[in-house]
């Protein structure tokens, strides 16, 4: 999730590729069937917020947003992560109370789509769900602040099956500081640290997008299992406080860790952030649009939101950005961390998208953009989805080490 009002964006795309008269999203013969058969993951979908009405039918095709379970299937997702999610200045027991019917809510969803979807608490559990044949469901926590700090509602979550905790999100929890507020803590306090031992023993990942440099540091000194971050891109293409430097890329890296790139376009272009910080009166605009459409109805917000935005960009208010800028972010990520710590983290159903990557449809074509710039089969799996899972397998296996007392 970007943040509370959002913006986000629906549409249709282009991406050229070599030889006779072919559609704007052709893919090779070669790019399908490596895709389909590559585990695809994907660690950050705001789809949740969409289940809170109880209007929105994830077994059905929709024309609006990224992700639903046709779509899922035609764009080869075999796993994803369900974001628990609200603003960060919602704390104490309110918070916890909304995570637990959000959690509820995607359990629920599992149920009912028990044929197509299994909850999947581990990397082994992906890989059985694939060979069922269903899309593996996993939950992450996108914010400490959802814990009321308290250790006890860590292990609860963990226990219904949440597998990582962002430390932050927009703002500060009361022990760790965001990339988006103002320092208080200087990262990490005593008990921040507690809570990310808690989280190597639980096996729950710690996730460090959203955090400040500092937090990332902390978390990263601590932690005896990698990090990850569920949903970041290059700070180094797009100067967004929450995407990560080079160097933190390095260090994430020599630690294990993967990157999860970010497909918000505002996290990816710099052109586009530059046009949104030089005309606040359009983001105003659109937040004021979007309380009047759906008052506090986050997953109707972010549905009017993309379509507002995209409308801004159709009338030449904000710059057009191309999916192609993700494969700039994965390349970029590469070659600063190493093919072992790179992967997928949308942000479907929670930011803006670039035309061509409106939702899991086109996941085909990170594939077929990778391939065309020389990556081979076996690193383009990396990418889409054996990363993740190493990451996964190395974070149960601390878990156990550490509940053995080892
Ligand atoms: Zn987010």
């Amino acid at each position: 999730m970007v943040r509370a009002l959002l913006l986000v964006v629906v549409c249709v795309s282009a991406v050229g590729v070599a030889g006779l008269a072919v559609s704007a999203d052709s893919i090779s013969e070669k790019a399908r069937k490596l895709h389909f058969s590559s585990i695809v993951v994907d660690t950050h979908d705001d789809t949740t917020q969409r289940f809170l009405d109880g209007k929105f039918e994830l077994g059905m095709r929709s024309s609006s947003g990224s992700i639903d379970i046709p779509r899922m299937k035609e764009g080869g997702l075999g796993a994803i992560f369900f974001s628990i999610w609200m603003p960060s200045k919602i704390t104490g027991p309110e918070a916890v109370n909304r995570a637990l019917v959000q959690i509820d809510a995607v359990r629920e969803q599992v149920r009912k789509h028990s044929n197509e979807l299994v909850l999947a608490t581990s990397a082994a559990e992906i890989r059985e769900a694939r060979r069922q044949g269903r899309i593996a469901a996993l939950m992450g926590v996108e914010g400490g602040h959802m814990i009321n700090s308290d250790l006890g509602v860590l292990r609860s979550y963990a226990a219904l099956g949440v597998r990582y905790m962002t430390l932050t999100h927009t703002g500060n929890t009361e022990w760790a500081d965001a990339s988006t507020d103002k320092a208080v803590h200087n990262g990490l306090t005593d008990f921040g640290k507690d809570i990310v031992r808690e989280m190597n023993r639980l096996g729950v990942m710690v996730d460090i997008s959203h955090v400040s440099d500092k937090t990332f540091y902390d978390a990263l000194e601590v932690s005896k299992a990698p990090l990850f971050a569920s949903h970041s891109s290059c700070r180094a293409i797009c100067a967004a406080a929450r995407n990560m430097t080079d160097q933190m890329m390095k260090d994430l890296a020599a630690k294990g860790g993967v990157v999860q790139i970010n497909y918000h376009v505002g996290f990816l272009s710099q052109e586009f952030r530059d046009a949104e910080k030089g005309n606040p009166e359009l983001d105003k605009a659109r937040s004021a649009e979007l309380v009047k459409l759906c008052g506090d109805n986050e997953g109707c917000q972010i549905i009017e939101g993309e379509r507002i935005t995209r409308e801004y960009v159709e009338q030449g208010k904000l710059p057009r950005v191309e999916f192609g800028k993700i494969i700039e972010h994965i390349d970029h990520a590469v070659k600063v961390a190493g093919i072992e710590h790179v992967g997928l983290g949308s942000d479907f159903d929670g930011a803006n998208m670039p035309y061509g990557m409106e939702d899991a449809t086109k996941l085909p074509k990170i594939t077929e953009a990778l391939l065309q710039k020389g990556y081979s089969e076996g690193d383009v799996k990396k990418i889409l989805g054996e990363n993740t899972l190493r990451v996964m397998t190395e974070v149960e296996r601390v878990s156990r080490e550490l509940n053995a007392g080892k």
